[in-house]
């Protein structure tokens, strides 16, 4: 059975809490906007423009993958620690998710468009 992750458009309370992130982003050096995100209750956010990004999509279902991998709470914090290490561009977790493979994902995935 694989598991079913849902898509939403990132808006509402989620959109000004990406615009706050982007704004901490800016002040510790991270450029551009953000234009997806994974929740830790199986959801993850696309900005409206890109809800059909396969690589996109790809990177976000492998941010879950590593969720599964080492437990949400675990991982979040290995992820901090990570961003704390190497910054976002070189942090394992987000060089990993950007070689995803969008059929490779999909087979361990359903989506869920809502
Ligand atoms: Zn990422």
């Amino acid at each position: 059975m694989k598991k079913v992750i849902k898509i939403k458009p990132m808006k509402g309370v989620i959109a000004w809490y990406i615009k706050v992130k982007e704004l901490l982003g800016f002040f510790s050096g991270a450029k551009g906007s953000i234009i997806g995100c994974t929740s830790a209750w199986d959801t993850i956010y696309i900005k409206e423009a890109h809800m059909r990004s396969k690589k996109l999509i790809a990177h976000e279902l492998k941010h879950i993958e590593q969720m599964d991998r080492h437990g949400k709470i675990k991982f979040m914090f290995l992820y901090v620690i990570e961003l704390f290490r190497n910054g976002y561009k070189n942090n394992k977790y987000e060089v990993e998710a950007r070689g995803a493979n969008y059929n490779d994902m999909i087979k361990k995935y359903k989506l869920q468009r809502t």
